[in-house]
């Protein structure tokens, strides 16, 4: 896994984009219902689709509804996509929603405590020197290019088509008391209507924000761009202490990425290590998927090119809920053996043909 990692990673020159991701819970909230994660080096090698695939979800209802909304939402769009057949990343994109969508819906109706729950969803897929994205709601991706900041996906929210309408303006629109209803999530309905867009082509130090509302409410266009010509880290951290700053109402998730030439020196480490932190963390993931109870499941962060290339890795983990704290690192704890199980079946099996043996012995003399 390592060894190809830098096998590919000799490659150089091509664009790659570096990401990394932070949550938090933000100031008022007791509960954080956003949900990041992007691919994995070895993900995108193993996949039809390649490439990196980044993912932001805000979830929304009660009863840990929002909270399984977006990890559903994140982890479903993750699994379908590296899963999918095809090459074709708009279709992949799409496809790996509109699942999301109906296995948010089932969930929802097959457990009463989760009913209603939905979430946004928006994806950004990058490979070879293009973009792909894929969204439903009111979180949102903006490209910086240059001195540009540009709103890739449009909101499905009310005030955002009532501007459209023009019975608003947009700074209207920021006050709105009705500015958190959607018009557009994942879960609610059997079907949903996806906004899928691309190739658009990327150039060298382009950067991508993904964002929920508790970012992009508090923090506006002009920041956002002077921000976001930071090193990725210091931004995403920025913005993480700007929205606690101004009182964080709501969960903060912010995934930041940046197009950049690959370089394969700085590589061949971070990549491993967040490869084995990805293995331990599928593990746990696994098990809180069976338990609605269980505490949320760390959020992972990665980052690659589009073209195989390993570049830079950051992680970052979704807390369970402690109030007024940034962000937070991923630890990591080794998986217990699961020797003493196999030692008990073991000694088991042993005493049972001994037991066999004896009594074949005693019946045939
Ligand atoms: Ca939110």
């Amino acid at each position: 896994m390592t060894e190809q990692a830098a096998d590919s990673a000799v490659v150089s020159g091509d664009l790659v984009v570096r990401a990394v991701l932070r949550t938090d819970v933000g100031l008022v909230r007791s509960e954080n219902q956003d949900f990041g994660s992007y691919t994995t080096p070895t993900e995108e090698r193993q996949s039809h689709p390649g490439g990196r695939l980044m993912i932001v979800a805000d979830g929304m209802g009660g009863h840990r509804g929002g909270a399984t909304a977006s990890r559903l939402a994140a982890e479903t769009v993750k699994a379908q996509y590296l899963g999918s057949e095809t090459t074709d990343i708009a279709a992949a994109l799409r496809d790996a929603l509109s699942r999301a969508n109906a296995r948010i819906f089932s969930e929802a109706q097959a457990n009463p405590e989760l009913r209603g729950m939905g979430t946004t969803t928006s994806a950004l897929a990058v490979r070879a020197g293009e973009g792909w994205f894929a969204h439903v709601g009111d979180s949102r991706i903006y490209r910086v290019r240059n001195d540009e900041i540009k709103q890739l996906t449009e909101d499905h929210s009310l005030v955002a088509s009532m501007v459209r309408e023009g019975l608003i303006t947009p700074k209207e629109a920021e006050t709105h008391p009705r500015r958190n209803v959607l018009q557009r999530s994942m879960g609610v309905a059997e079907d949903v209507e996806i906004d899928v867009q691309g190739p658009f082509d990327l150039q060298e130090g382009d950067t991508f924000i993904l964002c929920s509302d508790g970012l992009h409410g508090l923090v506006k266009e002009p920041e956002l761009k002077d921000v976001a010509k930071l090193d990725i880290d210091q931004a995403a951290d920025e913005f993480v202490r700007l929205a606690l700053t101004r009182g964080a109402p709501d969960n903060v998730t912010v995934i930041v990425a940046r197009v950049e030439r690959g370089k394969s020196e700085d590589v061949v480490d971070e990549a491993s290590k967040l490869e084995e932190t990805q293995e331990l963390d599928a593990a746990q993931f696994d098990e809180t998927v069976r338990d609605e109870k269980t505490e949320p499941v760390p959020a992972l962060a990665a980052s690659v090119d589009g073209d195989q290339t390993l570049k830079v890795a950051a992680l970052s983990i979704e807390p369970p809920p402690p109030p007024a704290e940034t962000t937070k690192t991923l630890e990591v704890s080794a998986p217990k053996p699961k020797k003493s199980g196999f030692a008990t079946k073991l000694v088991v099996i042993v005493v049972v043909l001994i037991a066999a043996a004896g009594a074949w012995f005693y019946w045939a003399h």
